[in-house]
């Protein structure tokens, strides 16, 4: 008993050392309402579609990224935002050419393997590049090689995604090298060109996958391309058995000067505090495969759909809400770069600022970059939220678009965490789809951050 009471005193010292937040009623009753609005309503479904079907691939530069600034600012218009306006911003503007194709020949018989270029990647000359292939799973392993054993060849990066995490984006952040830095560690040591598996979670499909890669300054640009997972396998077993095996690689790619495009804005003023901004955001641009569904599609929906519950619901937040389409993630960040530039330059006050990058799958909290009081208060609001949609907010995490923001303004930021299970079989791939989305758990995202917006707008951090 003595024991007991020792244990409820300290329990005390540690948590009752603020008053307990009494539980809000109408808190409760606002955010029921944006879930229930979002899952019967599905509007963020509906703008998916359109962005998704009726635009589709939006690479930076693009005339699918010009069609998707002028659809979005139109939706924000339409549904009557106080103000919606373009953020002008210059960006990257690289596209793929018609020819990409990877083969070896196992006696006289053929073996296609699928093949993507990397978002940037340098042509190869038509009849491809054709040479003996260097297989390894770390740049270190290329460097130990040295430029006697990889000179004239192709290096092959073929480090499999760990099955055996639970957080898939672990598997990413370990593999991510190989498309990021594979093409400059290869060129550094004379190789004529590299391939990479797939930074994929699948073991069943082979979609190549695409991303962001660099070059450096001073060093040969040689043509650098994803192979879907499956075919990365029959290379790694062929050249098992056959290690002089050749492989020939086709891929083209074009760097335009860069190009105009846009940030679309929309936000509802705050009818306390207009001058005292939260941004909620995803990014317009996507890669110019698939349809951007999940990335960023997702998030932009998402974002317009959070304005969207506090307009139907005719909540005048206290603070300016932006919603915010940002530009030129994907290989380059000018968007989230440009944003933060202006917000310095006007000297505009952030409370907070929100961004859905992970996927139109199921929610399931939020991660926060802030201090370590801000994420005490704020895990209070847990209480508000259904355990199966948002059920933590962890330390760490936010988004690349308003990264500049956080680093540069110290502005709190918030990412929506999501469920990941299946994200990485899709992500940068052909399979990025609409048809891959679902209606009821991409409106739990858009309920989700509506409440979090809420949250922040009526607590404070
Ligand atoms: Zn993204």
């Amino acid at each position: 008993m003595k024991n007991f009471t020792i244990i409820l005193l300290s329990f005390c010292l540690i948590s009752c050392k603020d008053e307990i937040v009494p539980f809000d009623q109408e808190t409760s009753d606002v955010i029921n309402t944006f879930y229930s609005d979002a899952l019967e309503k599905r509007e963020s479904y509906e703008l998916l579609r359109v962005l998704s079907k009726d635009i589709g691939a939006r690479p930076s530069g693009s005339e699918g990224a010009k069609k998707a600034v002028l659809w979005s600012k139109k939706v924000m218009e339409d549904y009557g935002f106080d103000t919606v306006y373009l953020q002008e911003v210059m960006v990257p503007h690289w596209e793929r050419g018609e020819l990409e194709e990877a083969y070896f020949y196992n006696g006289k018989e053929k073996i296609n393997l699928s093949i993507l270029g990397a978002g940037g990647t340098v042509s190869t000359p038509k009849e491809g590049i054709t040479a003996e292939v260097v297989e390894v799973a770390s740049l270190d392993e290329v460097d130990e090689l040295g430029r006697e054993n990889i000179e004239g060849k192709i290096v092959f990066y073929n480090k499999a995604f760990n099955q055996r995490y639970i957080n898939v984006g672990t598997s990413y952040g370990e593999t991510g090298f190989q498309r990021r830095t594979g093409a400059v560690k290869a060129a550094e040591h004379g190789a004529l060109a590299s391939v990479f598996r797939s930074l994929s979670s699948s073991t069943y499909e082979d979609f190549p996958h695409t991303g962001g890669m660099s070059y450096k300054e001073g060093l040969d640009s040689i043509p650098h391309g994803g192979l879907g997972v499956l075919s990365s396998e029959k290379l790694s077993q062929a050249l098992k058995e056959n290690p002089k095996l050749k492989l020939t690689v086709k891929l083209s790619g074009t760097w335009y000067p860069d190009a105009l495009s846009h940030n679309v804005v929309g936000l509802l003023r705050g009818e306390k505090n207009p001058e005292k901004i939260i941004t909620v955001g995803g990014h317009l641009d996507s890669w110019d495969i698939g349809e951007g569904a999940h990335d960023d599609g997702a998030g932009c929906v998402h974002s317009i759909g959070a304005l969207r519950l506090f307009q139907k619901q005719n909540i005048k937040p206290n603070n300016t809400i932006r919603a915010v389409m940002f530009m030129n993630e994907e290989f380059g960040l000018r968007g989230g770069l440009k944003y933060a530039e202006i917000a310095i330059k006007e000297n505009e006050q952030h409370i907070a600022a929100i961004e859905s990058d992970a996927s139109g799958y199921v929610p399931r909290g939020f991660g926060f970059s802030g201090s370590d009081e801000q994420l005490e208060k704020i895990q209070d609001w847990l209480k508000y939220f259904d355990k199966n949609t948002i059920s933590y907010f962890s330390k760490g995490g936010g988004g690349a678009d308003i990264g500049p923001l956080h680093r540069q303004t110290g502005t709190p930021m918030f990412g929506l965490s999501i469920d990941g299970q299946k994200y990485f079989e899709m992500h940068h791939t052909a399979k990025d789809v609409f048809e891959l989305v679902h209606a009821r758990e991409l409106e739990l995202g858009t309920a989700s951050l509506a409440s979090l917006v809420y949250l922040i707008d009526k607590y404070g951090l």
